[in-house]
């Protein structure tokens, strides 16, 4: 269908305006002007179940979110250079979500400055420069961190302390995923030893989103991590998309891993749209970084953010948003596994809590399609439902919504995938 004139107006605009590399959702691009709780609106009225965005974890506008920093700008707004009691109650809420040994807190306004800070302090630990991610990795956009993000393409060279692994993929390893990832682990270490960078650290997404969405198996990065502390190096887990409750258990995504990273690094939902990231990282790890290093971020830790992330914490808590992450993630399993039975081309529906993947592939094939995916969000698109597609071939269509998502959301995201599946999806 031809574009109203008002988006093809917009369009041109921003083509005139913003700077190179920005990219838009869907074939047919979403105006949007308003959000509200798991909706989103267009100027002329449409309202679009929105089952993506995760930095709105509470919600698009949250009431406690714009309160709290509505209240916090009209106060006071300045940077950590002063003793300020709120910083320090957050952080103390902050870190008892962590295991005990997690005990320090440095905040940033990004999760790629949270990486970018968090490399540095394990370089600074171990001496060692060598970097393992997976293959399909994205951890942000500064020059450092980008040079191990090779999700970004061939365009973005990795650097040469950089070595890949696979993300697991029990479509495709079957049962030998750890005993397989172990040896390639093995290997990167051996070669970067071999390459005079040593080992500093293994970055790994806890939940391996741009790899595809990999919940399984959950002894996995234990194995890896011990393999990486035997070589002088530390297991940096990136919660910036699998943090604060979003996997269903817990607050962290590598709690579902029986394994206690050195470092952790948070953004995204932590302030609800409001930039606010950290990295939490063992005392030990960071001593070196602190002897030598002055680390001061202008707006990272000052107080409306910090404001921002205590409502967030707040209203996890007491809207009990990780049990319902775990509920309607499992609602949303079973819907979708059932719709997945009725169509040879849904080749996996896997996932945890409120953060699912269904991969699409020629039929009964790992053969990925990742022209039938876009189809089925473009099409759901289409019809008001918001989600996307990800993975190393696109093609897993990526369910990601707030977690304030209930029963009646999933059922109706759930009757507009399954109307989707039946239009698009080849019989
Ligand atoms: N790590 C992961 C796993 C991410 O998904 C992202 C953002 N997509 C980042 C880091 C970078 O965060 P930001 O965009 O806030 O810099």
């Amino acid at each position: 269908a031809a574009q109203p004139p008002h988006i093809r107006e917009l369009l041109i605009r921003r083509g005139k305006v913003l700077g190179p590399g920005y990219q838009l959702f869907y074939t047919n691009p979403v105006e949007v002007v308003r959000g509200d709780g798991v909706h989103l609106y267009d100027s002329t009225g449409n309202e679009y179940l929105d089952a993506y965005n995760n930095v709105v974890s509470l919600g698009h506008c949250h009431p406690a979110v714009v309160e709290a920093v509505t209240r916090q700008l009209s106060k006071l707004t300045t940077n950590t250079r002063y003793l300020q009691a709120d910083l320090l109650d957050f952080s103390e809420r902050l870190l008892a979500t962590f295991p005990a040994e997690l005990d320090r807190v440095t905040y940033t306004c990004t999760g790629s400055e949270a990486n970018d800070l968090a490399l540095r302090i394990a370089r600074a630990h171990t001496g060692n420069t060598g970097i393992i991610v997976t293959r399909n990795a994205y951890h942000g956009v500064t020059a450092e961190v980008a040079a191990f993000s090779p999700s970004l393409g061939p365009s973005s060279p990795l650097g040469p302390h950089v070595r890949t692994i696979s993300a697991p993929d029990p479509l495709r390893h079957g049962t030998s995923v750890v005993a397989d990832l172990r040896t390639e682990i093995r290997a990167a270490i051996d070669d970067l030893q071999r390459h005079g960078f040593g080992v500093c650290a293994l970055v790994v997404d806890s939940i391996f989103s741009s790899d595809g969405m990999q919940p399984v198996p959950t002894d996995l990065l234990g194995v890896l991590a011990a393999e990486v502390r035997a070589a002088g190096g530390v297991y940096l887990a990136d919660e910036v998309q699998a943090g604060f409750g979003r996997t269903g258990t817990g607050w962290w995504g590598f709690g579902r891993h029986e394994v206690v990273p050195d470092l952790v690094t948070l953004g995204k939902p932590m302030g609800n749209g409001i930039p606010v990231a950290a990295a939490v990282l063992r005392n030990e790890v960071g001593r070196e970084f602190g002897r030598k290093v002055r680390y001061f971020n202008t707006f990272g830790g000052s107080n409306v953010p910090i404001a921002a992330a205590a409502a967030v914490l707040g209203t996890i808590e007491a809207e009990g948003l990780i049990d319902n992450a775990h509920e309607i993630g499992a609602q949303l399993k079973r819907g979708f596994a059932r719709i997945a039975s009725d169509h040879p081309h849904l080749a996996d529906v896997r996932g945890a809590g409120l953060f699912l993947g269904i991969e699409v592939t020629a039929p009964e094939s790992t053969e990925p399609d990742r022209v039938l995916a876009q189809s089925l969000v473009d099409d759901l698109r289409e019809h008001f439902v918001l989600v996307s597609a990800s993975g190393p071939h696109g093609n897993v269509i990526k369910i990601r919504p707030p977690l304030v998502f209930d029963a009646a959301d999933a059922a109706l995201l759930l009757e507009r995938f399954a109307d989707s599946a039946a239009r698009v999806l080849p019989t």
